[in-house]
């Protein structure tokens, strides 16, 4: 159906995501390529055009970008700012007539998420979040493992997603103004993902810690933060994500076995293994490329939409119930 046709793309922020891992992929996508960019930074616009053929007209500035509702050339708008930034920019996108990828996570507030989902259903366009995992073979196969159920019912999911951050005090990251949070809106949200498709439900319940050993360092944000959920079948999951400690794992238990990812949400290769001694194992594919491909045929095909924008308002809420605990001294929190 979709004819051969390539999606155009625009990347809104030209950090280090869209240079090092985005703008690379598309490279190698099928179905989109990179048409577009928008910037803040004048000196990235020669770069950019130089290093990928872009045309002049095809790049904005924060400033003029709505005018991009003329630009034929550009299908996909794709939001990859600092996490506060999101809103503003996949509703103008919207508004644009522009369908929509929106980096993760999706906003800093579930209010935000509403807004981002009601313009691209007023304006009629796709809306997609940046969950890269959604579209990789071994998140594929922890989701098959749950729903064929080899090993029996799920009982206990546990997911760890964090790294540690000391290189540069000034970054966004660090700046609740900008990034909405820490850790927890930086790398939880993989952990809450994993939770999620580790077990096939969405939590019932959380209960959640914060632990702070370096408060200098991060007097904004969230430094490590441990949650326990409880799902509809009674299993119960853990999740832990973390600035100050490299982390990067997923362990599901069953009556009769279990799977683990070890590394799990990395860029990959990621590695795995079943109770039963086999290898998971597939052959390593850029994620951002299966990402960008899938969503290019969920609006070139009508393809599933395989992380749409109610996927990251889910997540944001279970984030909002999380700070909510820590607030409340760790009581439990009906989701
Ligand atoms: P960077 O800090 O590397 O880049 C952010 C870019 O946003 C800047 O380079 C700049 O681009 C633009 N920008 C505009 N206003 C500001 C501002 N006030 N402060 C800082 N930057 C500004 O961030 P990342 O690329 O690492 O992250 C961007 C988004 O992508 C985040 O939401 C993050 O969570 C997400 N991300 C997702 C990943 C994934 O695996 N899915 C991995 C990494 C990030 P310019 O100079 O062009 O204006």
């Amino acid at each position: 159906q979709s004819q051969g046709r390539k999606l155009g793309v625009a990347l809104v922020g030209l950090g280090s995501y869209s240079t090092y891992q985005l703008a690379p992929a598309l490279q190698d996508t099928q179905h989109c390529y990179l048409a577009g960019v928008v910037t803040g930074t004048p000196a990235k616009e020669k770069e950019w055009a130089d290093k990928y053929g872009i045309p002049s007209a095809n790049i904005y500035n924060y400033e003029n970008f709505d005018a991009i509702a003329d630009n034929k050339d550009i299908d996909v708008v794709y939001v990859v700012l600092p996490n506060a930034m999101h809103a503003d920019f996949c509703i103008r996108a919207a508004k644009a007539g522009k369908h929509v990828i929106c980096e993760k996570p999706m906003a800093i507030s579930v209010k935000e998420c509403d807004d981002i989902i009601n313009a691209c259903n007023e304006a009629g366009v796709k809306l997609g979040v940046g969950y890269r995992l959604q579209s990789e073979p071994y998140t594929n196969e922890i989701k098959r493992v749950v729903r064929e159920k080899p090993f029996g019912e799920v009982r206990y999911v546990s997911a760890e997603a964090g790294y540690r951050s000391r290189s540069n005090p000034d970054q966004w990251r660090l700046d609740k103004a900008l990034a909405g949070g820490g850790a927890l809106l930086n790398m939880g949200v993989y952990a809450i993902q994993g939770s999620i498709y580790g077990t096939g439900q969405n939590p019932i319940s959380v209960s959640a810690q914060e632990f702070s050993t370096d408060p200098e360092y991060f007097k904004d944000t969230d430094e490590s933060i441990s949650a326990q959920f409880k799902f509809p079948n009674g299993a119960t999951g853990n999740i832990f994500t973390s600035h100050s400690a490299n982390v990067n794992r997923h362990y599901s238990a069953f009556d009769n076995g279990w799977l683990e990812l070890n590394p799990a949400n990395n860029y990959g290769p990621l590695s795995g293994r079943l109770s039963t001694g086999e290898e998971i194992k597939f052959p390593h594919e850029s994620q951002q490329k299966l990402q960008m491909d899938d969503f290019a045929l969920h609006v070139l095909e009508g393809a599933p939409n395989k992380a749409p924008g109610e996927m990251g308002k889910r997540d944001m809420i279970i984030c909002e119930a999380i700070y909510q605990s820590i607030a409340e001294g760790g009581r439990t929190i009906d989701l």
